[in-house]
């Protein structure tokens, strides 16, 4: 039942073919049984999402339910959480209790989604892989000795193993598109702004961005429809309308023009990659799309760029943990510095340790000009190269990660090497613009390939009624891991 659509859940729900309560009760011994493996979730609820089952339960029988009433859903744990722990699954915040609800967990609640769990992820978000978890790496579902992709690793994890039809992540560098890919679900990052990032725990502030990881595009639209929307709370919040997400998604694709950006299709990617990538771009053309080289000369620039931008506004934001006001203190220190540099050196894992110093060194007076403004230049270029392929083409296509999933351990102790995996995720963020990932096929040891849409600003229906059509065409999407 859990591996319904959206749409068939809630259709099951209506007609009172199964209720939210056994739905829930349906994720809750999934995730018991699950869990120990994959290591998905650092949180479960099973109280509050009884409880809010049954409430939403009441309001199906009142006939007051929109579509995601009564559908168990699981938040990254960058999300504050009322009453729940909220740890970003860092030591710093391990016993942390939100006192409030991010505005996203908000949204989704007055949706009627109900909470079961809170996801696990990198450190701050701070990753690739999932391995910097104060709770250990989680694991992916098609093969648990690998890893699930980061940051939401937890988010895209549960999805693929069955436990939650839909989860919700962050993206700043990559971190839902990513990890969507390597566990073979589809996963969106709006455009900069749509989401509210009021009370999602900030690591790198101009590039992070709230988004969702379902089976299918069409799964992802009514979530990311909930969630969006003008909060006065966030200052990079934008006052637009409302929007549905899914309304364009049955529209067929004849005269989409796709963008296959040169730089992308070059060296560096698997070759495992490149053929699940280039089927699916047939795919794309049996349905009506044509297809345009375009080119984005500066993303060679992309990593270098983010790896000085958002280390600066990491080390910024991550100064708020100090061991005063909450958060992780040292229980031994001598004075009040002491205090300070013990808790954050004890609170804080190696990664989030190194971005600090990476931040801290790049923002210092007499290399400020030398990196931090010289990264802001090329972030100007990146965006500028995005526009002008644009000009030619409705979406960009190309690879989500250069690879598959790797194996756990084999990338952690290289961070150069687990940076440079970013290279086809993070110039979006640089720019702000919306894309997701979805199944594409799968490469060596059946591993999941997840395929990159990228559009302008403000075209997530577009990229969603790309996906659809896609996967209504395709079954990438509705492939399970063994165990799922
Ligand atoms: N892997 C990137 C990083 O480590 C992106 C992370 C993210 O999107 N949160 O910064």
């Amino acid at each position: 039942m859990l591996n319904a659509s959206l749409q068939a859940l809630a259709a099951a729900l209506a007609d009172k073919q199964v209720s939210s309560v056994e739905l829930t009760q349906a994720a809750l011994d999934r995730i018991a049984a699950r869990n120990a493996d994959i290591n998905a979730f650092v949180h479960v609820d099973p109280e509050g999402a009884l409880a809010a089952a049954r409430a939403a339960d009441a309001r199906i029988a009142a006939g007051e339910a929109g579509p995601l009433t009564g559908i168990p859903i699981a938040h990254k744990d960058v999300f504050c959480t009322e009453g729940l722990p909220t740890t970003c699954a860092s030591r710093m915040l391990a016993n942390f209790v939100s006192p409030y609800d991010a505005h996203v967990v908000a949204r989704l609640k007055q949706a009627g989604s109900v909470l079961v769990g809170k996801t696990n992820m990198d450190e701050f978000a701070m990753g690739s892989s999932n391995e910097n978890s104060h709770f250990g790496a989680a694991r992916n579902p098609w093969d648990s000795t690998r890893v699930p992709g980061g940051s939401s690793g937890g988010s895209a994890a549960a999805v693929a193993a069955g436990m939650v039809p839909v989860a919700t992540g962050t993206d700043t560098g990559g971190s839902v598109r990513q990890p969507a890919s390597f566990c073979g679900v589809t996963g969106i990052k709006p455009t900069y702004g749509v989401v509210s990032r009021y009370g999602m725990i900030a690591y790198a502030s101009s590039l992070d961005q709230g988004g969702v990881l379902a089976r299918s595009a069409a799964d992802c639209a009514p979530v990311l429809s909930a969630m969006a929307g003008f909060d006065p709370r966030d200052s990079t919040s934008l006052d637009r309308p409302a929007e549905d997400f899914g309304r364009d998604l049955d529209k067929p694709l004849a005269g989409l023009r796709i963008g296959l950006p040169r730089e992308y299709f070059g060296e560096g990617m698997a070759d495992d990659v490149r053929g699940a990538v280039e089927a699916a771009l047939d795919a794309y053309r049996t349905l009506g799309a044509t297809t345009v080289e375009v080119s984005l000369p500066n993303s060679k620039l992309a990593i270098p760029a983010y790896y000085v931008i958002a280390p600066a506004e990491a080390s910024s934001n991550l100064s708020r943990f100090d061991g005063v006001r909450y958060g992780y203190r040292a229980p031994e220190y001598g004075d009040l510095n002491d205090m300070y540099a013990k808790s954050r050196a004890q609170g804080f894992g190696a990664e989030v340790k190194r971005r600090i110093l990476v931040g801290t060194y790049v923002l210092s007076h007499g290399y400020y000009d030398a990196y931090y403004l010289q990264a802001q230049k090329l972030r100007r270029l990146i965006a500028d190269d995005f526009r002008q392929a644009f000009g030619q083409c409705d979406v960009i296509a190309g690879p989500t990660a250069p690879s598959t999933a790797y194996e756990i351990g084999t990338k952690c102790n290289d961070p150069v090497q687990m940076y440079l995996g970013d290279i086809y995720t993070v110039a979006v963020n640089l720019a702000g613009l919306p894309a997701l990932s979805h199944p594409a096929g799968f490469g060596t040891g059946s591993l999941p390939v997840g395929l990159q849409l990228v559009g302008d600003y403000f075209s997530e229906a577009r990229l969603l009624n790309a996906a659809h059509q896609f996967q209504q065409a395709t079954d990438w999407h509705a492939r399970r891991p063994p165990e799922a």
